[in-house]
């Protein structure tokens, strides 16, 4: 057995942070899925038995304090006090120079479980842990899942479910929301809180001239990058409060998550999402809000002057739009294989999405059939788009385009239909793994997952199960 000592730098902040909390035990704990790969990098060597007792909370690694975090976050829009309600810290690993938390997810009550039960129920663990590994594989930041627990308890949703648990790897569990709660509570807790984060995940910014300020556009900067990257997958988070909105900038918390087929940026599949807050195309606004609530909680970090900080933060803020508007191009040029980035290229892009969502093209077929340099379209208003696009690649080096567009544009990605079959059936499970583990393959790709389902009507997620 090897199983690096685990830290615990969290617990040296004041102790309204968490709640020193043990997992509470599940009956009969056998191990769905472990990511072998990932414990290798981790270096943990765990025996059967050990990962059966260790990740399903049975039996508490010698050494550790585990812990639930307390937060607050803005769910919809509203102002609210949260927690891990059913999450457990069991203590921090590192790997090379980063520093990675080892959460139990579905591990029991909290006393931040409000009216929850604390667990999590098999499918709904097995959803997290194939989309968490999907975006990873689509070189997306992303948590990630090592292992997958179940166990003979059952746990109560619209019908009875097996309990499970999952082990969530990430580079820290601190959210926008833990910045709201910092500042809810005080200046003491919020400069505490600061000092560890910039410690923890920014520490070229502590010679900064004003590290909040630079801080802050930082996060922007890497929740752009990140929300830029989703919508190159075509993926919709579905519930993006800032509570579930992570300062490293990676995708976290896989509750009503979906992927597009026909391109559509209204598209919303959340059960309750009523107003399309968190659709497709309100992903960047969303984002932007977010970064504006965070900039809310660390003002008084940035200046003493209340209305000085103001300003530095709206200015910082301002840059938000362009930012995004360059970073987006960035990443549909490289769809399309377009080298330059001018209005030329805008154009271009424009006039595809018109058209796919007109026509309801399925998002990632089209974009691979067009690397294969294929015609994927039959209306004509399709078919002189495609001949003005392959103008213009025709312009360019060849070999340049190609690169570009077999990193942008995924062969396949986690199909709604796929994924929901895959989370009842352990043999579909496993396959759908399997290809998710090399999305841009154009090689080893089955036929078959490129196909999107006959009709999506009525496909919705749900939240928090
Ligand atoms: P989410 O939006 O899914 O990230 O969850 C929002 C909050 O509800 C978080 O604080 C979760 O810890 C909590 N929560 C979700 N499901 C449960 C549950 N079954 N029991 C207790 N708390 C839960
Ligand atoms: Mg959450």
């Amino acid at each position: 057995m090897t199983l690096p000592t685990l830290s615990r730098s969290y617990l040296e902040l004041d102790d309204v942070f968490y709640t020193s909390q043990a997992p509470h035990p599940v009956m009969e704990p056998r191990v769905y899925v472990y990511n072998g790969k990932l414990a290798n990098q981790l270096n943990i060597d765990l025996e059967e038995s050990e990962i059966e007792y260790y990740f399903s909370g049975n039996k508490i690694i010698p050494g550790t304090v585990p812990f639930a975090q307390a937060y607050a976050g803005h769910q919809f829009g509203h102002f609210t006090m949260l927690g891990d309600g059913r999450a457990i810290i069991l203590g921090e690993i590192r790997c090379k120079d980063d520093l990675y938390d080892i959460q139990l997810k579905g591990s029991g009550r909290t006393p931040y479980s409000r009216g929850g039960d604390g667990r999590a129920t098999l499918p709904t663990m097995l959803r997290e842990y194939l989309v968490s590994e999907a975006m990873h594989h689509l070189k997306i930041p992303t948590t990630r899942s090592l292992c997958v627990i179940v166990s003979s308890d059952s746990v109560y949703r619209e019908k009875k479910e097996s309990g499970s648990v999952l082990t969530r790897i990430a580079k820290s569990h601190i959210r926008i929301g833990t910045f709201e709660y910092a500042a809810f509570l005080g200046l003491r807790q919020l400069r505490q809180l600061f000092n560890y984060t910039i410690e923890r995940h920014y520490p070229e910014l502590t010679t900064h001239a004003n590290p909040a300020q630079a801080f802050l556009r930082e996060v922007m900067r890497r929740q752009i990058n990140l929300v830029v990257n989703w919508m190159r997958v075509g993926f919709i988070h579905g519930v993006m409060n800032t509570d579930n909105t992570s300062i490293s900038g990676e995708t976290i918390d896989f509750g009503p998550c979906a992927f597009i087929n026909a391109y559509d940026d209204e598209k919303v599949y959340s059960s309750i999402d009523t107003y399309g807050r968190y659709s497709f195309g309100n992903q960047p606004s969303m984002a932007k809000w977010n970064i504006e609530m965070l900039a809310d909680s660390i003002l008084p970090l940035i200046d003493d002057d209340k209305k000085k900080a103001f300003n530095v933060a709206k200015e910082a803020i301002s840059e938000f739009d362009d930012i995004f508007d360059d970073t987006y191009m960035e990443m549909m040029g490289n769809k399309l294989g377009l080298v330059k980035k001018d209005a030329e290229s805008k154009k271009m892009i424009g006039e595809l999405l018109g058209l796919m969502k007109k026509y309801q093209r399925d998002y990632t077929n089209v974009f691979f059939k067009l690397s294969e340099k294929e015609n994927p379209f039959t209306h004509e208003d399709e078919i002189d788009w495609f001949k003005s696009w392959k103008a213009m690649i025709s312009k360019q080096d060849p070999e340049n385009t190609e690169k570009k567009m077999r990193s942008a544009n995924p062969v396949v990605i986690p199909r709604n239909h796929r994924v929901e079959k895959a989370i009842r059936d352990r043999s579909e499970f496993q396959d759908l793994l399997r290809v998710l583990e090399n999305p841009y393959d154009n090689i080893k790709y089955d036929e078959e997952f490129q196909n999107p389902p006959e009709s999506e009507d009525g496909y919705m997620t749900f939240c928090g199960t």
